[in-house]
């Protein structure tokens, strides 16, 4: 497969030479006239907790020179929003039934890759950071990983060769010095395709010393669906253990243990959830239950979460310099993205996995001058599964016919084909699976949405027009028939659209229940 995309990428260099030698101009090195793409995806970082997308928690002025110098997408969704299967789903522009990577799989590292499809023509290839597929990388000259989840201070990563730690270190320095260090010593004669994948600002929020002083006296404002007591949804959001008020544990909110535990007793003692807490207020100690400590729960989750964020934001803004004092910024494809959304209290909420809004969207910012205007703004719904196709086009090389997304550079160019996608496929496997989130699947279009909680067989049904933050669930309500009839067909071509057919799905249901397709079918 290698040698025939370099057999095709040779096709297309002889062609665009002819092309150019024709046009009676002076050829340029057509690797000069490739972007370098740098692309920077951290791990759960909510797009409403990025300036540019109307945070309301926090600032992050590097994040919003990439929106102000270049392109936001305002539109784009995770197919499955939870962090293995959605770096699979980058990798290959495929959805997770067709890449193998439903939940915590290991990836099949013999499946074509961008990395691979981009190294097959003449791209030098990087990948620093968080990867967590498994399986070693594929398709990348250089690779410096975190082995599974990483850690935040003290991390150790892993080379095709070697490992080391590096004592005293903060994780998300340490990616962009490594990030840096790739681009410095790339070869000269190649453009360079680097993945920087961050590690924070995932669990367990643990932030750098300075930007964790930072926001201890913040108070961080409660979002709108805080104490939503989820009338009118299914059981799903009732069974969930994602809770703000129930579910984080001592080490999430970094309560400091009795000094005599250690070993199984201390581990034990910080995955606990507890009921109160005593901390100090006004040099008092006092002890937190009930809404008191949800609220206190919540600052504490907060500001340990958007002082991870502060360090990416840095890690943005060093990078960005690098480009500029390089003389590489021109003609640099910067891309900045999440491998979904998370719940920032939103519906009592942490984590992710749901498709309802915030664990669904994910932030998209481009810049590459050459070829984006700088301010460009687009509501155009955008897909994790277009990532790859995006970046090929980019690169001048051909989209497999097997990747399921579609190229987003006319929708950087302001030029969004008539034909661009109104409706998306989404689907969530992990289930029996942590914090108890329910299988389902869903459709969103640009009004309403629909999920399925097929285990359960119930649904929910969104008008996300009236309703953004899906409080009322219209499903089977008077005078809603029509509408989720139409609805539930653009489910069902979706879903064959996509090829996500009943055989994998029955393999996950008991012996004689029905597959969702033959459900959706039967209603
Ligand atoms: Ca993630």
């Amino acid at each position: 497969m290698a040698r025939l995309v370099a057999r095709e990428y040779c096709c297309m260099r002889a062609f665009i030479l002819a092309l150019a030698l024709s046009a009676v101009v002076v050829a340029p090195a057509l690797d000069a006239d490739r972007p370098n793409i740098l692309f920077i995806m951290s791990d759960d970082h909510a797009a409403h907790a990025i300036g540019a997308y109307g945070s309301h928690v926090n600032q992050t002025p590097h994040l919003d020179r990439l929106a102000r110098e270049g392109a936001i997408l305002t539109s784009v969704f995770a197919t499955n929003s939870i962090c293995t299967p959605s770096r699979a789903t980058i990798l290959t522009g495929q959805y997770s039934h067709l890449n193998g990577v439903t939940m915590f799989n290991r990836f099949d590292s013999s499946r074509m890759t961008v990395a691979r499809l981009l190294q097959a023509g003449h791209y030098y290839t990087g990948m620093i950071g968080k990867w967590h597929l498994g399986s070693d990388p594929v398709g990348f000259d250089r690779w410096d990983i975190l082995p599974g989840q990483g850690a935040y201070v003290n991390p150790v990563f892993y080379t095709a060769t070697d490992q080391h730690t590096y004592t005293g270190r903060y994780v998300t320095d340490v990616i962009t010095e490594l990030g840096i260090d790739f681009m410095k010593n790339r070869p000269r004669t190649r453009p360079f395709f680097l993945m920087v994948h961050h590690k924070a600002p995932h669990r367990p929020w643990e932030p750098d010393p300075a930007h964790g002083t930072r926001f201890m006296d913040r108070w961080i404002p409660e979002p709108e669906t805080f104490w939503d007591a989820y009338d009118t949804r299914t059981d799903a959001l009732h069974e969930n253990q994602q809770r703000v008020a129930k579910d984080l544990t001592r080490r999430d909110l970094k309560l400091r243990p009795p000094s005599d535990l250690e070993g199984a007793a201390l581990a034990a003692w910080l995955a606990t959830k507890p009921d109160t807490v005593t901390t100090d207020v006004g040099g008092q100690p006092v002890t937190l239950s009930g809404e008191a400590l949800t609220r206190w729960k919540y600052q504490r989750y907060m500001q340990d979460y958007l002082a991870t964020v502060q360090s990416i934001d840095d890690s943005v803004g060093r990078l960005l310099d690098f480009l500029d004092r390089s003389g590489l910024a021109k003609n640099t494809l910067v891309i900045y993205t999440s491998d979904q959304g998370f719940f920032l209290g939103d519906h009592g909420l942490f984590d992710k996995r749901f498709m309802y809004e915030e664990s669904l969207r994910t932030p998209l910012l481009v810049r590459w001058p050459r070829a984006v205007k700088a301010g460009t703004r687009s509501d155009a719904i955008a897909l994790n599964v277009d990532f790859a196709p995006t970046l090929l086009d980019a690169a001048g090389l051909a989209v497999p016919a097997d990747m399921q997304g579609r190229s987003l550079l006319p929708v950087l160019r302001g030029r969004t084909p008539p034909d661009w996608r109104t409706s998306m496929y989404y689907r969530y496997y992990h289930d029996p699976g942590d914090h108890n989130t329910r299988a389902h699947y869903g459709l969103r279009t640009r009004t309403h949405k629909l999920i399925y909680f097929w285990k359960k067989d119930q649904w929910e049904l969104f008008d996300l027009a009236n309703d953004p933050f899906e409080l009322h669930n219209l499903y089977g309500q008077p005078g809603h028939d029509t509408l989720t009839a139409t609805l539930k067909a653009e489910l069902l071509r979706l879903k064959q659209a996509v090829r996500d057919g009943d055989q994998l799905a029955n393999e996950q249901l008991p012996n004689g229940v029905d597959g969702p397709i033959a459900k959706l079918r039967g209603r």
